[in-house]
């Protein structure tokens, strides 16, 4: 396995991938860990994880730089994505007693309740887009839920992989609690069969989240999918459009455009468009693309030079389909998988920025007739994981209900947060992340009736 610099396609450094034996003892230890780790008090998990967040804090630079350096974020991003990990840690910390505090349920037994028991070994197959971020929002609940974590990151990532399992080893955590994997996606399969691992979590491509749940399904085995996305953000007649295009610029080009939530497919309603087109294309304009480690970078490189290809063939069919190119969409020359700010408008549903996920810094516009039609065209795409809706904030929460989606955001981006549950509907997954929901996907719960 190699990490390779996507801004200069430099190879930073190659990695043995582990062999059926390094697989075998790494599972072995992990399910030996289970009943010690199981039967740790709660608070002496949780000091571990605070110890986390600490050695997250303390390592933040060099953590975002390796981030940087293996997928190519802007390095002030990568720096926040270290701190939400942080945060992450103790939220669960500070929460994890009160979630899975047994409750009392009066039934006609002398007494009844619920408890929330851990599975076993659960298997996280993650991508590389935020390599600590969507590490974390599994790893903090189900550690402290009492599960033990075995990590099989993207290929691309392998040296934040090991830093991670490092950092938890620093942190107090046994050997076993959580286990890097260096294999690729053809191990995935076995590792779910393994009758040592009690549940999966994916966290990737829509192929990848149906080859998972299949598998698992077979083996009768839990699952949560956090699939592909593409976010409408909707900017209905009443909205503040000025504060709604600032936001459209950050939602759709954070971490270079490769994001779940990112707002993808941007739908206005006609007493705004032509405004909302305009000032969009000065804003793109103005972004600085470049050097990820270089402080005044919006926009980094592409994480691979086939995401750039990839990204481009869906320009070039957006524009076949009808849209017209307003700026960017031509791949430069010189070293990196860079790919410009790109804008197209005049979208129609058919096109193809509107019917796949775009993963990069391109912005899509559709004029609606209406209100009524914006909300309908957000609502025409096989995703459903976020979506941001502009209007008054009455207005917002009334038709929040309306919207197809996991998350909508009202006035806003939409982010994750460790208070909230995180996920989608449809094609974008199934099951849910982070706050006390997310922590439940992992346990047993567990009714216990007594005479
Ligand atoms: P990907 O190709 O599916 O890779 C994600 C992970 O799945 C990697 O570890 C990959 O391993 C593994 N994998 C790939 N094919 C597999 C298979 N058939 N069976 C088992 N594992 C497999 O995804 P990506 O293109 O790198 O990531 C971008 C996608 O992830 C986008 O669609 C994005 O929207 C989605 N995403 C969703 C969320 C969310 O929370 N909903 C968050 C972030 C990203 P290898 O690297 O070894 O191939």
């Amino acid at each position: 396995m190699q990490s390779v610099n996507p801004k200069n396609g430099e190879v930073l450094n190659s990695y043995e991938e582990d062999t059926p034996d390094e697989v075998e003892r790494k599972l072995r230890r992990a399910a030996a860990t289970f009943p010690l780790w199981r039967t740790t008090p709660l608070e002496e998990r949780a000091a571990k994880m605070r110890r986390a967040a600490a050695l997250l804090r303390d390592g933040s630079e060099t953590y975002a730089k390796l981030m940087t350096d293996e997928m190519g974020k802007p390095i002030q991003q990568a720096r926040s994505e270290v701190e939400k990990c942080a945060w992450v840690c103790d939220y669960y910390a500070d929460e994890a007693g009160g979630f899975l505090a047994p409750q009392h349920v009066a039934t006609d037994g002398s007494d009844s309740f619920v408890r929330f028991d851990p599975l076993g070994v659960v298997l996280a197959v993650m991508p590389w887009n935020f390599p600590f971020w969507q590490v974390f929002r599994f790893a903090a609940p189900g550690l402290m839920a009492g599960n033990v974590g075995l990590l099989k990151h993207a290929s691309n990532v392998p040296g934040c992989a090991l830093a991670i399992e490092e950092l938890f080893t620093r942190a107090g955590f046994p050997q076993g609690a959580f286990t890097s994997l260096l294999v690729g996606a053809s191990a995935v399969e076995g590792l779910i069969r393994d009758p040592r691992v009690a549940a999966a979590t994916l966290t990737g491509s829509e192929p990848a989240g149906r080859s998972v749940a299949s598998i698992a399904g077979s083996e009768i085995k839990p699952t949560v999918l956090e699939l592909g996305g593409s976010d409408a953000f909707v900017v209905l007649s009443d909205a503040d459009v000025e504060p709604a295009m600032d936001a459209a610029i950050t939602a759709r080009t954070i971490n270079s455009g490769q994001s779940c939530i990112a707002a993808k497919r941007f739908i206005v309603s006609p007493p705004h468009y032509d405004r909302f087109v305009e000032g969009v294309a000065e804003r793109l304009a103005k972004l600085r693309t470049g050097d990820p480690l270089d402080e005044a970078t919006d926009v980094g490189p592409l994480a691979r030079p086939d995401l750039v290809a990839d990204l481009h063939a869906q320009v070039e069919a957006s524009v076949r389909d009808g849209a017209r190119l307003v700026l960017g969409g031509a791949v430069p020359e010189g070293p990196g998988s860079f790919y410009p700010p790109t804008l197209l408008v005049d979208c129609t549903r058919e096109v193809e920025a509107f019917r796949d996920e775009t993963f990069g810094p391109v912005l899509a516009v559709a004029p609606a007739a209406d209100d009524d039609e914006a909300i309908g065209i957000a609502n025409d795409s096989g995703f459903g994981l976020g979506a941001s809706v502009w209007t008054s904030a009455e207005r917002g929460k009334e038709l929040a209900s309306r919207i197809e989606s996991g998350h909508v955001a009202v006035n806003g981006i939409v982010k994750s947060d460790p208070r909230l549950p995180f996920g989608g509907i449809k094609r974008s997954g199934y099951g849910r992340e982070l706050s006390r929901y997310g922590m439940l996907e992992f346990v047993n719960i567990k009714s216990v009736w007594v005479a």
